[in-house]
């Protein structure tokens, strides 16, 4: 099923983003977690792609394992900055063959933790999007951020350049992680006044561990609140209590956005289920 009809069906969807795993252990823990977060009756999984250009049949191949062993309806991540046109068409006939009816289309960072050249036959996400319509294989959303993405001057410049993705096809757009309900809320305004109607589906991750937080200031320069912070501060020893302040956390970020209106949840689950289940649970959906 495409990712649009759900949307477009009127009630709250949930969805959880996996990576492809790197080993055997962490293979074994990504399909059992996603056994279990089946039993959620998720409406959709996506699966990550690199963007270093290197391993893209890895998130191929796990797309079309969860869709066919597991009867998830899967969006598979495409980043298109290391690629050519004519690799970008054969990653997409191998997805088409999958039966995968969804692309989240991405840019991907450009300075890659992996070093590989970028190929430069892409510039910009919107450009596979534009691509992927012409072909009409595949249901396409991007990525949005309501902080603004790091590389764009103004929050205000970052939304024109996001109209042109939306009019170039995307059809809903997922946000990057945020800590602060505002963000989002100051986003679909701003967005909403820039002519952009489609589905923005926001993105929470309850912080696991005290590390994650470096990665998203400094890399991704999302905020963290100082209530955030104290409570990761206040559980560095103590992973179990750790755990429950971040999914309280989380749980009261999703019922506030549920309550306002927000069209569903996706949560970065790094592979594992407690989280999710948990969040989902505090929130009574589907459980
Ligand atoms: P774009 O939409 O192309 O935007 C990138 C930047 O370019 C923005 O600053 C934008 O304002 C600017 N811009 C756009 N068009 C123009 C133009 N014509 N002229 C000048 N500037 C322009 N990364 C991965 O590697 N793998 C993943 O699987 C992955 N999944 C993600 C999922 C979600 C939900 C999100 C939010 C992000 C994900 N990312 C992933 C990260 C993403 O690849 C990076 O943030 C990347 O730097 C930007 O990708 P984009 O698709 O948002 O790019």
């Amino acid at each position: 099923m495409r990712i649009t009809e759900l949307l477009n069906a009127g009630r709250k969807i949930f969805s959880f983003e996996f990576y492809p795993p790197k080993t055997e252990e962490d293979a074994r823990r990504l399909f059992d977690s996603a056994r279990e977060l089946k039993a959620l009756n998720p409406d959709f999984v996506s699966v990550t792609n690199s963007s270093s250009g290197a391993t893209p049949y890895r998130t191929v191949a796990l797309s079309g394992v969860l869709k066919a062993e597991l009867g998830l309806e899967t969006v598979a991540h495409l980043t298109c900055v290391a690629h050519t046109r004519a690799e970008i068409n054969d990653i997409c006939l191998r997805l088409k063959a999958m039966g995968i009816k969804n692309i989240l289309a991405l840019r991907g960072d450009i300075h890659n933790h992996e070093g590989a050249p970028v190929k430069r036959e892409y510039n910009y996400a919107a450009q596979l999007v534009a691509d992927l319509k012409k072909s009409g294989d595949f249901s396409i959303g991007g990525a949005c951020y309501p902080e603004k993405h790091p590389e764009a001057e103004t929050l205000d410049a970052d939304i024109d350049r996001l109209k042109e993705k939306v009019d170039a096809g995307a059809e809903y757009l997922i946000t990057q992680l945020f800590f602060a309900n505002d963000f989002y809320f100051r986003f679909l305004d701003k967005t909403a006044a820039a002519g952009i109607n489609i589905p923005i589906l926001p993105g929470l991750m309850p912080l696991t561990g005290y590390k994650q937080l470096e990665n998203l200031t400094k890399l991704m320069k999302v905020s963290v609140p100082d209530v955030v912070r104290a409570g990761l501060e206040r559980w560095a020893g103590d992973k179990e209590n750790l755990f429950k302040f971040s999914v309280d956390y989380a749980s009261v970020q999703a019922r506030e956005l549920l309550e306002k209106g927000a069209p569903g949840l996706h949560l970065y689950t790094l592979n594992r289920s407690r989280a999710a289940i948990d969040i989902l649970k505090n929130v009574k959906a589907r459980v």
